[in-house]
């Protein structure tokens, strides 16, 4: 194998995670940064949801990553699959090699659609959408505005999943949007989520708990959908705890939302925890590699047990920098993690709970006038404008 180039700071992973950190090392007065990404489009994707409850169009959550990538940086546009870490080395899918002194792996998670039965063979068509693929989501919405009766049902698989309020927040938009239409009443809506509970601060649970039975939602708590059968559009429930085949429910419409994983080439890897979902093992307030003290890792790909959201790298990015600092300085590592994650739970087409919390789930409110445990019109606006906003204008250069 021949190394083709070596970089002080290499990055895996110019989403959300890799953009921001290299923005803020390079503000840090570091010159030599490298992003490996394969991708030419650079996607905002919190607005998915948006997207999929009518209230987006998908065209203004993608960017060229060209106009994303912060000047100065050196754009490698590859793919990554596999690690060298005890010779500072990344390989990509081409052959190239790539050495390094420094490396922050944020590739983002797997949509392991094919773990669900049928998911693969349902999946956008006849009545089966996701929020979580970009060219779905604008079909989620067709799917919501032209059901005018009949059974929708709403997944939320097992396992961490990018943000994991993502797959109710569409079962409340929908039926807000049916509500508004006079049909609420023709449409029977099933929740279908693996917790015993909406979510997992109680008070922020009780508040969603309500929202549910206002729209007459059916929870069907400690569950997941096992199998999807496009033929008969039915889809199989079975309880975590009890396994099993589980009972057959119908559908007309079905927003499903994967499991999810490391991606295989990481789970394969000498950077992975080793478990099945894979992630990069970290010690989760430095965000430094458990076995190899020059490889960081933040994101969705990171082991580290917090939400898995923008928000959360909004606070994790930081620290990584100061820490890939303090390491090339030979200093001890100071910055720590507490683990802050946000989730703008949309209630509705104007109401949105704005849930902030630590590894500890203590609430940690961004705007402490505003009761952090119900539903807000003006968190709506910060969701659709201010949220996307701050997003390409300062996160993604590394100004907050
Ligand atoms: C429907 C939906 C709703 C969401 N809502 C919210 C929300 O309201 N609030 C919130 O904060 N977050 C939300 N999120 C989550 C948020 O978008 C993610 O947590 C965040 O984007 C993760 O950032 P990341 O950099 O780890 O991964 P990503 O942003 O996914 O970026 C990963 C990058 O790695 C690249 N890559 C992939 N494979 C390779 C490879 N082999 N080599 C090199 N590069 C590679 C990809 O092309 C991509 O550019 C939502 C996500 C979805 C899908």
């Amino acid at each position: 194998m021949t190394s083709t180039a070596k970089h002080q700071i290499l990055i895996i992973g110019g989403g959300t995670a890799g953009i921001t950190v290299a923005a803020r090392m390079l503000r840090k007065g570091y010159t030599d940064v490298a992003v490996i990404e394969p991708s030419s489009v650079h996607y905002y994707q919190p607005l998915w949801t948006l997207v999929g409850g009518g209230q987006a169009e998908a065209s203004t959550t993608e960017r060229t990553e060209s106009s994303v990538m912060p000047k100065g940086v050196n754009w490698i546009k590859n793919a990554a699959n596999g690690f060298d870490p005890e010779h500072n080395t990344v390989t990509c899918a081409d052959g190239a090699a790539y050495e390094y002194d420094v490396l922050v792996v944020c590739p983002g998670i797997q949509l392991d659609w094919a773990s669900t039965e049928g998911l693969v063979e349902a999946l956008g068509h006849d009545g089966v959408s996701s929020n979580y693929r970009f060219d779905l989501a604008p079909r989620t919405w067709d799917l919501i505005r032209n059901l005018r009766s009949g059974t929708a049902v709403f997944t939320v698989p097992s396992g961490a999943i990018k943000c994991a309020g993502a797959p109710q927040k569409i079962a409340y938009l929908a039926a807000d949007y049916w509500r508004s239409q006079g049909v609420l009443s023709e449409i029977d809506i099933h929740l279908v989520m693996p917790g015993a509970r909406p979510f997992g601060i109680p008070a922020i649970a009780d508040s969603l708990d309500a929202v549910i039975a206002d729209y007459g939602i059916t929870l069907h708590a400690n569950s997941e959908v096992t199998a999807v059968d496009a033929a008969s559009r039915k889809v199989s429930v079975t309880s975590v705890a009890a396994g099993g085949t589980g009972a057959m429910l119908p559908y007309d419409m079905l927003h499903v939302v994967p499991r999810q994983s490391a991606p295989d080439w990481i789970k394969a890897s000498p950077l992975s925890t080793g478990d099945a979902y894979g992630y990069v093992d970290i010690d989760k307030r430095t965000l430094q590699q458990v076995r190899y003290p020059n490889v960081f890792s933040l994101g969705d790909a990171g082991s580290s047990p917090n939400s898995k959201t923008g928000a959360a790298i909004r606070k994790q990015a930081p620290v990584v920098v100061d820490n890939v600092d303090s390491f090339l300085k030979c200093q001890p590592l100071r910055a720590s993690y507490d683990g802050y994650s946000s989730c703008p739970i949309v209630t509705s087409s104007h109401a949105v709970l704005l849930a902030e919390f630590d590894y500890d789930f203590n609430l940690e409110s961004s705007f402490p006038v505003l009761d952090p445990t119900t539903p807000h019109r003006s968190y709506w606006y910060l969701k659709k404008y201010g949220l996307p906003l701050m997003y390409w204008n300062l996160m993604l250069k590394g100004l907050v």
